[in-house]
């Protein structure tokens, strides 16, 4: 499944960085995820709390702030939102990657990410 490779990476970073401090516990996971990365939010909660038991991340809360999708046209300097095409019988709603006033290719400058904004934790007393 993509989302539990996607969130297998994440925890992973996460409980990398997480041994730079001594951690009693982990209260908020906060990520990014781009809406282009297709990346169901339920199914990455889902992931998350099968992938973070048995480690430090156990019963933090998971916040999934998603981000539109923002493109850019080298030709005409359009900068804003996707076009989206509707793909009649097959129900599906699919971003068009041209630029919506001269129809060129474009770049993709937002909608992609994929990552950790902040993780809220409990630090051990040194005492
Ligand atoms: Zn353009």
């Amino acid at each position: 499944m993509h989302e539990f490779s996607a969130m297998q990476a994440i925890v992973n970073t996460i409980l990398e960085k997480l041994k730079e401090y001594r951690v009693e516990r982990v209260e908020r996971v906060v990520l990014e995820i781009g809406k282009l990365t297709f990346l169901g939010s339920e199914q990455l909660k889902f992931a998350f709390e099968i992938l973070s038991a048995e480690t430090p991340l156990k019963g933090a809360v998971l916040e999934i702030v998603d981000i539109e999708p923002e493109i850019e046209c080298e030709k005409c300097g359009y900068r804003g939102g996707i076009p989206y095409e509707e793909h009649e019988g097959y129900h599906l709603v699919l971003p068009v990657f041209r630029c919506p006033e001269c129809a060129a290719s474009v770049n993709v400058v937002k909608g992609k990410e994929c990552v950790v904004r902040s993780v809220e934790m409990v630090v051990e007393d040194e005492s």
